[in-house]
């Protein structure tokens, strides 16, 4: 076959959308693109870009979705990856998305893509709300002041994309020229910025590359980038700089204050007079109490807020345990009907062996909690959504900084409860990297969805009456342990001052249900698909490192004893003139005897297996934690995920065999909790410290490579490691030897 070269497609011209913190930028770039991405009414979510297409009458657009900003200094990561993808790549049209209640504000950041040359579009998002508060604004007049197109739209709902993708192309057709700026500083302040201008003109090359007028305006903020620039390209620095430093100080002399403050002040005075010539506001009725405030006076109570923000997260824990283990033992029912289906289906062998007992044991196992998983992210979607977290962020803040944390590495832990590969990315939205390495080591603390599974099993397991409660208070444990760590860290190995941050407080706002759902959907999804790829894989591994070496006298003695027993029931079934009952009983009895000498079987090859000796080498150190050679395989197997802790656990017990005692899986369909409550090596002590080990011990793979990519060292998921082995250690012995004694 030849391949026929395609006719060269113009290039599709790039979108960027931009805009401060929950404006709506990614709710309208799901709707534009059609895409699911995640939409938060939460800080710190959309830290990298995200692009994807859209289609208007006829035309290709590329949508790319940037981080929220304020500004385009180079305060934060946020504005640093905005203003960086703005200069580099171009983007054929900015869309500012606007947040239409809060005018003053926003309309801050799409001056300064004006300011900055970028062809530029004002989507003026919120639309709904703004109505729905009484802002009433003239799109065409505002527009026509600013000299931006803008356009009205509902981001959730997707109302005006049309009309915006339109505008958008007018700018790209060059139809509509949006680099006139309309912003003016005031006399005085222009004056100073066309002298720099002037000095900037004087080298041509440099005039082609960069906006004059940007150049000229973040010189008199006496920005340090924009000096650079002017070292590095301009060809006669020395005159601009000098000019610009004479004009700084005149700024400064003149106005009595720094000059960027000057410069910020003059743009907001524009953007006030712009805002009263376009927009009407209806009065508030002077006694109507706004339900924000209200509520925000309790949430945001100094003393209160933080007993409240761990209150809820527990009732949403322990609602979802009890809701969902009911849901979980349905589950566990369905692949116990499946193990039975087939161990009937297939005869005795390795192939039905690895089915029943590897794949079923080992993925059925996992995915028996996607129940209590899936509720507990619909609980924090919730909470998302609604614009609960933010707040707890917000409380959160000061509570951190006793601990010598920043405010903004709540974040990033509390993406961790969810997973820690998210979390340990996020705290990319800290600046100081002190701050940011510190927050990283604590996020793999938290109790994140692959942890739930275990520790939920654990606790139905040896705390029946409690398992709610206790689950939540492990959870608080992951918390608390952070928090300690973190200030042990930063006592000694990050010494430093934290620096404050500003947290945006958005109104409540009902969420919607495809909002919700949409979430939802995207963490559980994610959980399932690892239970079909890698905990799958992991099981397979390890069956076989649990069933081999197999010598061939365990094979023979094995098979001998199943004999026997068959033997005995033959002869007694050809006892003559037995009642059907009575048979059924002997076939039954025959069995259970059979299963009774496969489950030990079972054991006793996976004690001398490859796995099963590694197991047993290390036993006599762990045992002072009260872990056997079982655990140690299950808890080694867990570097991979925490969540192969359950599948090793499974496979280990043959879980998947549910035929092993088909009575009593009819009336309790969750049998690995069952097994390891009766096994007589494990007591609610010993469940306790290996729970607080589970939660502590070294992060899987997966957040340990996270951690080097983030960091950009070996040495740190090294340390990681360490030291999360060594606090998880002493912590399980602690508490198996002495509740050990109190017991
Ligand atoms: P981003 O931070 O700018 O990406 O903002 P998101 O797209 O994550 O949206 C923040 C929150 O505002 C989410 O809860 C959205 O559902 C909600 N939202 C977005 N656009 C609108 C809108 O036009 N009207 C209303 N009422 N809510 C919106
Ligand atoms: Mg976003």
């Amino acid at each position: 076959m030849r391949s026929v070269a395609s006719p060269p497609h113009p290039p599709v011209p790039v979108v960027a959308l931009a805009g401060n913190p929950n404006a709506g930028k990614t709710s309208l770039f799901n709707a534009l693109t059609g895409q699911s991405q995640h939409v938060g009414n939460y800080p710190g979510v959309t830290v990298d870009k995200i692009s994807g297409f859209a289609a208007v009458d006829g035309h290709q657009l590329e949508i790319v979705d940037l981080p929220g900003t304020y500004s385009l200094t180079a305060y934060s990561l946020e504005e640093v990856v905005t203003r960086d993808f703005v200069l580099k790549n171009k983007p054929d049209v900015v869309v500012d998305v606007v947040d239409s209640t809060n005018l003053e504000r926003n309309l801050y950041l799409l001056l300064q893509f004006q300011e900055l040359g970028v062809p530029v579009v004002g989507a003026l998002n919120m639309t709904d709300e703004a109505e729905h508060k009484g802002i009433h604004i003239d799109v065409p007049l505002l527009s026509k002041l600013l000299g931006i197109p803008l356009v009205q739209t509902v981001g959730s709902k997707g109302t005006g994309k049309d009309a915006l993708l339109k505008a958008v192309l007018d700018v790209v057709a060059a139809r509509v020229d949006t680099a006139e700026r309309h912003l003016n500083y005031g006399p005085e302040l222009e004056e100073r910025h066309e002298d720099v201008v002037e000095a900037l003109r004087s080298d041509d090359s440099f005039a082609g590359k960069y906006s004059l007028h940007w150049t000229a305006i973040k010189l008199l903020e006496d920005d340090a980038d924009a000096v650079a620039k002017v070292k590095q390209a301009h060809a006669d620095p020395e005159r601009v700089l000098s000019v610009a430093r004479r004009a700084t100080a005149w700024v400064r002399k003149h106005f009595g204050k720094d000059p960027e403050v000057v410069v910020a002040e003059q743009r907001y005075a524009y953007i006030r007079g712009a805002l009263r010539e376009a927009v009407k506001t209806d009065p508030r009725p002077a006694n109507a109490l706004d339900p924000t405030d209200l509520v925000d006076t309790v949430i945001l109570h100094r003393y209160l807020g933080v007993p409240i923000f761990f209150l809820a997260m527990g009732a949403l824990y322990s609602l979802t345990f009890l809701a969902g283990s009911p849901l979980s033992d349905l589950v566990a029912a369905g692949f116990a009907w499946l193990g039975r289906v087939v161990t009937s289906a297939l005869p005795t062998g390795v192939l039905r062996e690895f089915l029943v007992n590897g794949i079923i044991a080992g993925v059925g196992g996992v995915l028996t909690f996607f129940p209590i998983v899936l509720l507990l992210f619909l609980g924090l979607s919730f909470l998302e959504d609604v614009g609960y977290m933010a707040r707890a962020a917000f409380v959160m803040d000061k509570f951190l900084h006793l601990f010598g944390l920043h405010g903004r590495s709540f974040i990033p832990l509390m993406v961790s409860t969810g997973c820690a590969v998210p979390g340990v990315m996020s705290a990319r939205t800290l600046v100081n990297p002190k701050d940011r390495a510190l927050t990283v080591l604590i996020s793999p603390l938290m109790m994140c969805g692959a942890k739930t599974p275990v520790i939920a099993m654990l606790c139905a397991a040896f705390f029946p009456r409690h398992a709610a409660i206790l689950f939540w208070i492990v959870w608080l444990f992951g918390w608390a342990l952070a928090f300690v760590l973190g200030f042990a860290f930063r006592k000694t190995l990050f010494r430093g001052e934290d620096s404050p941050f500003v947290m945006e407080l958005p109104p409540y706002r009902l969420p919607t249900l495809r909002g919700i759902s949409q979430h939802m959907w995207q963490r559980s999804w994610s959980y399932v698909k690892k239970a079909g790829t890698f905990i799958l894989a992991s099981s397979m591994v390890i069956w076989a490192l649990l069933n081999y070496p197999k010598t061939e006298h365990e094979t023979q003695e094995h098979a001998a004893k199943v004999a026997a027993v068959d033997t005995r029931a033959a002869d007694a079934l050809a006892a003559p003139g037995l009642s059907p009952k009575l048979r059924a009983h002997i076939e039954a009895d025959r069995n259970a005897a059979i299963r009774a000498i496969d489950t030990e079987q079972r054991m006793q090859v996976a004690r001398e297996s490859l796995a099963g000796r590694v197991g047993r080498a290390i036993e006599p150190i762990t045992r002072i934690a009260g872990f056997d050679w079982k655990l140690n395989v299950a808890l080694l197997s867990g570097i991979a995920a925490k969540e192969v802790i359950i599948s090793t656990l499974g496979i280990l017990y043959g879980v998947g065999d549910m035929s092993a005692d088909a009575e009593s899986a009819a009336h309790s369909p969750s049998p690995l909790r069952h097994r390891l409550a009766s096994d007589p090596d494990y007591s609610p002590v010993g469940a306790l410290a290996l729970m607080i080990f589970v939660m502590v011990y070294v992060p899987c793979i997966a957040t340990l490579g996270v951690t080097r990519k983030e960091l950009g060292s070996f040495k740190w998921p090294a340390f990681m490691a360490a030291f999360t082995l060594a606090v998880a250690f002493t912590l399980a012995v602690l508490i198996y030897q002495i509740g050990r004694l109190i017991v």
